[in-house]
């Protein structure tokens, strides 16, 4: 049982205060995976008053101190991967082999492209008649999600200690464990008292009163859109900046010159990944009318070679989704898809065979979708592949814009040119061409109703910096 009934503020480790503490729910057993005990504004105010004693300070750090402290965060964080990996998969269900590899791998990732942005970065740059130069934003909040837990926090914290920013953590309430392990890394590390602290608790709750408080100057948000739409309003009063990273519902156009099966399943594995649960997963599948019916068959084969099933078991490609509510949202959407005229073609609703305890879904492809249907439209956050076809790459490229998201988006061709050419067309933050993989230097965000700002790299540094323009400098 993991314990996350403790806030780490101003360098210590603090009991919650009495009260109610709750269990969250490893997700493959229904059971609880441990205790989490949620912030008051009491704890808050602490954490942010922490924050603001020590930002004096910390912004004064050189490039080469915060390089310095993220190379040890980095060795730190080495020394307890399988801890980080394992508290992943006891909370949010994802196999173990993946949070070994991707989910805890890509903690490192940031940490080193955060380091190598910073090398990088310009503070200061003569611009004629002025000095423009970059300074830390402030104290910052930075909520996270569930689904790649550990990802969405060290792509926050790196870059916001890479800035000279300080900050107040507040995870996911259902994956909190992984959060606590990577405070002590940082604890251990020797991040000065003030400059990282950590108040667990829930949206409405803590996450609300980070982006109400007065003396926060950004909050950094990743989640639903419908909550950073709440994040957005709650910072107004104050006029804060607010980063959001928020859903997706991204296009994979695959064009009549790709090579079908490889493009096919490779963007139905990759919408099956991590149950489905990736903002930037390829969702809607777009295919030439004349190629629809071989590529059904190709994603439906995909489907149902991929096997859920129990995240300790290395023969399990997908986990169970993170949690009941989660799982009864994906059965109604499924259903809907059905009353709406999509057609299964693998897959479908309930539970896979064999597996009545834990929040499982069987990876489904949906035939015959069109770009209306809610199916189409709202993110599902589940292993569910919409396949629409379409008539002309005019036509594709406007089912793919026409989106209320524009985080991500894919495009498969004969020819790199070809898939550049669409690329360009695309309204949304990113394109992969071809199954390129992410880099974690490059751009992260999106357009539109997926947020806005940008994370990961240099661009995630500069999210947590104000620029200055100094004239007669
Ligand atoms: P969620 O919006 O329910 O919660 C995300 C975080 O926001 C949690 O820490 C939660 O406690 C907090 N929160 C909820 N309501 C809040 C409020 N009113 N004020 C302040 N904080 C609040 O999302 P989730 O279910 O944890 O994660 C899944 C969502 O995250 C999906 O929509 C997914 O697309 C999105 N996501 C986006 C990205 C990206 O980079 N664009 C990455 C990962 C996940």
């Amino acid at each position: 049982m993991y314990d996350c009934t403790q806030f780490y503020i101003n360098g210590k480790w603090k009991d919650a205060s009495p009260g109610e503490a709750f269990d969250f729910i490893n997700p493959a057993t229904e059971k609880p995976a441990g205790r989490i005990a949620y912030g008051t504004q009491a704890d808050i105010d602490d954490a942010v008053q922490a924050a603001t004693r020590a930002f004096t300070g910390f912004s004064r750090w050189t490039v080469d101190e915060r390089l310095d402290l993220l190379a040890t965060i980095a060795d730190i964080y080495k020394t307890r991967w399988n801890d980080i990996a394992a508290a992943i998969t006891a909370e949010m269900g994802a196999p173990s082999g993946m949070s070994m590899k991707l989910q805890t791998g890509s903690g490192l990732s940031h940490l080193r492209a955060t380091m190598a942005a910073l090398k990088e970065i310009k503070l200061a740059e003569p611009r004629g008649t002025y000095l423009m130069t970059r300074e830390p934003i402030g104290v910052c909040g930075l909520i996270t999600p569930w689904n790649w837990p550990i990802n969405q926090i060290v792509c926050k914290v790196a870059p916001a200690l890479a800035a000279g920013c300080t900050m107040i953590l507040k995870p996911s309430e259902i994956a909190p464990a992984n959060a606590t392990i990577f405070a002590e890394v940082l604890h251990q590390a020797g991040v000065p008292a003030g400059v990282f602290n950590l108040v667990h608790g829930d949206g409405p709750g803590v996450g609300a009163a980070l982006c109400m408080h007065p003396d926060i100057d950004m909050i950094s948000f990743t989640g639903s859109t419908r909550a950073g739409v709440l994040v957005a309003k709650s910072a107004a009063d104050s006029v804060k900046r607010v980063a959001q990273e928020l859903g997706g519902k991204s296009p994979n156009i695959i064009l009549p010159s790709a090579p079908l099966k490889e493009a096919v399943s490779g963007g139905a594995r990759a919408m099956f990944e991590n149950s489905g649960q990736s903002c930037n997963a390829p969702s809607r599948m777009l295919v030439h009318e004349s190629q629809y019916e071989a590529a059904v068959e190709i994603a439906a084969a995909v489907a149902n070679e991929t096997l859920p099933g129990d995240p300790q078991d290395p023969a399990t490609h997908i986990g169970p989704v993170v949690s009941a509510n989660q799982f009864r949202r994906i059965q109604g959407l499924i259903e809907k898809g059905i009353g709406e005229g999509a057609v299964v073609a693998a897959g479908g609703p309930g539970k896979p065979g064999g597996l009545d305890t834990g929040y499982y879904v069987r990876p489904t492809v949906f035939r015959d979708v069109d770009n209306s249907m809610t199916i189409a439209r709202e993110e599902i956050f589940g292993p569910v592949l919409c396949l629409i076809p379409y008539r002309t790459v005019e036509q594709a490229i406007s089912i793919a814009n026409d989106t209320d998201y524009g985080l991500s988006s894919y495009v498969w061709a004969g020819e790199k040119d070809q898939a550049l050419e669409v690329a360009q067309r695309l309204r949304a933050g990113m394109v992969h061409l071809n199954g390129a993989p992410n880099d974690s230097s490059a751009p992260f965000g999106g357009y539109r109703q997926s947020g806005n700002g940008r994370e990961w790299g240099q661009h995630g540094i500069a999210d947590f910096m104000e620029v200055k323009a100094v004239m007669g400098a």
